[in-house]
């Protein structure tokens, strides 16, 4: 079946970065299993409202283990299938950039839920790095405000409460319905849309493989269950397309 696809849509979540030692959500050492409070910070009225959750936030970006994170195999899997011409867009749920920094053309990445590098001003929409606004931060403003109209800057991450970019849902959309083979790998499929994505692409007739250490909503749906851990699991399916694709 995967040998066959011709054209591959991705969907990856948390699960993809653990072996880069980016914990995930929901997984069993995941920051919310362990601190269900922590919830509360990725929670866009809580982080409107509250200072103290905005000064919080801050902190934690700034200890943010993707910083000092490194692509892993499973992240280079993709780039590898992209290589073969097998993958057609990579949705995905995380934040950390690992799946472009592992060599997947930024083209084919569609990020759901955004990018923790960037920042964006609530008010005027304004745009900035996130290090210009951690080196504030370090430097004593503990909730650093809009430069251009002092307005609430935040990460540019799509929080619990706000909406997605509807353009990266049309998209997402479309890559569901335009694909044979729809594999989601290393998330809960838990969060909307994106777990949407899965079982459109499955109702419209795509096979759909999940690759995920724990059971999800769509297994049933699925042509194929892997559990195994992600960085075993992908090269291997990687290389299968790979092989497939050199016959004549
Ligand atoms: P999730 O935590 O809900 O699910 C991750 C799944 O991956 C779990 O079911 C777990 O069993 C599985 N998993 C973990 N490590 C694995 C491995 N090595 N091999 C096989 N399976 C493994 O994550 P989600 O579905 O992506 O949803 C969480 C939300 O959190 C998303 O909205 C995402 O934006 C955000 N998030 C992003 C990052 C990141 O950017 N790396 C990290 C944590 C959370
Ligand atoms: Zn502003």
């Amino acid at each position: 079946m995967f040998g066959a696809a011709r054209r591959i849509t991705a969907l990856t979540g948390a699960g993809v970065s653990t072996a880069s030692g980016i914990p995930d959500f929901r997984g069993p050492n995941g920051v919310w299993t362990r601190n269900p409070q922590a919830q509360r910070l990725s929670d866009i009225e809580s982080y409107l409202g509250d200072p103290e959750v905005r000064r919080q936030a801050w902190q934690n970006r700034a200890r943010h283990p993707a910083w000092s994170a490194e692509p892993n195999a499973a992240h280079r899997a993709f780039a590898d299938l992209a290589g073969s011409g097998r993958l057609g867009v990579l949705l995905t749920q995380n934040i950390d950039e690992l799946h472009q920094r592992a060599g997947l053309p930024g083209e084919k990445v569609l990020e759901l839920h955004g990018s923790m590098f960037g920042t964006v001003c609530m008010d005027c929409g304004s745009t900035g790095s996130m290090k210009a606004a951690l080196e504030r931060v370090a430097e004593g403003d503990e909730d650093p405000p809009c430069r251009a109209c002092g307005g609430i800057l935040k990460s540019t991450t799509v929080s619990f409460g706000q909406a997605l970019d509807p353009e990266v849902v049309r998209e997402g959309r479309r890559a569901a319905l335009d694909c044979d083979l729809f594999l989601a790998a290393g998330t809960s499929l838990t969060v909307y849309p994106a777990a949407g994505f899965a079982e459109l692409a499955a109702k419209a007739g795509a096979d759909l493989v999940i690759c995920n250490a724990e059971p999800t909503p769509y297994d049933d749906l699925a042509a194929a269950v892997l559990r195994g851990p992600l960085i075993e699991v992908l090269p291997e399916l990687a290389a299968v397309a790979s092989d497939d694709s050199q016959r004549p």
